[in-house]
């Protein structure tokens, strides 16, 4: 049971500390939790049942959250590298768009091909030309392919 409930990680409670649960203290290997404290807001490592308390101490909350502030400035990508980004995907967006245009054409085609192919074929079976089960036949594979290209249009 209480396996289980360490597990559990994240935000709780109303109190909001950007770290709590989510980090661990390097030296008791404990997730980290925050409190509010008339002196400040601190974040200080979870008991553990077995090592007892940590020997570290309490870090201020401003302190710690600062740190990853600042890590997270250094990690941003410079604004060449974004802009070069930007211009590479708005190509990659313009190539896409050509592709699905010029396949939606060809699936248009193929079902107007399809349709003027079971016109033809009925015009020929009611006409005498084509037996009644071969344009059964041939109807049904033209349909099925027509069907096929409309799924894929829509
Ligand atoms: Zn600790």
């Amino acid at each position: 049971m209480l396996k289980r409930r360490s597990v559990d990680t994240g935000e709780k409670g109303k109190l909001e500390f950007l770290l709590r649960g989510i980090i661990y203290c390097r030296a008791c290997g404990q997730k980290l939790t925050g409190e509010i404290h008339p002196r400040g807001s601190y974040y200080r490592c979870l008991p553990n049942l077995h090592k007892g308390k940590c020997n570290q101490p309490y870090i201020p909350v401003k302190l710690l959250d600062d740190q990853l502030e600042a890590l997270y400035e250094r990690l941003q990508p410079p604004k060449k590298l974004l802009e070069l980004l930007k211009v590479e995907m708005q190509e990659i967006a313009r190539r896409r768009k050509r592709i699905a245009e010029k396949e939606v054409k060809t699936l248009k085609r193929t079902i107007e091909d399809f349709e003027s192919k079971e016109m033809k074929l009925l015009d020929e079976m009611l006409g005498g030309k084509v037996a009644r089960e071969i344009y059964e036949k041939m109807e049904k594979k033209y349909a099925e392919k027509r069907r096929e290209a409309e799924a894929r249009l829509s």
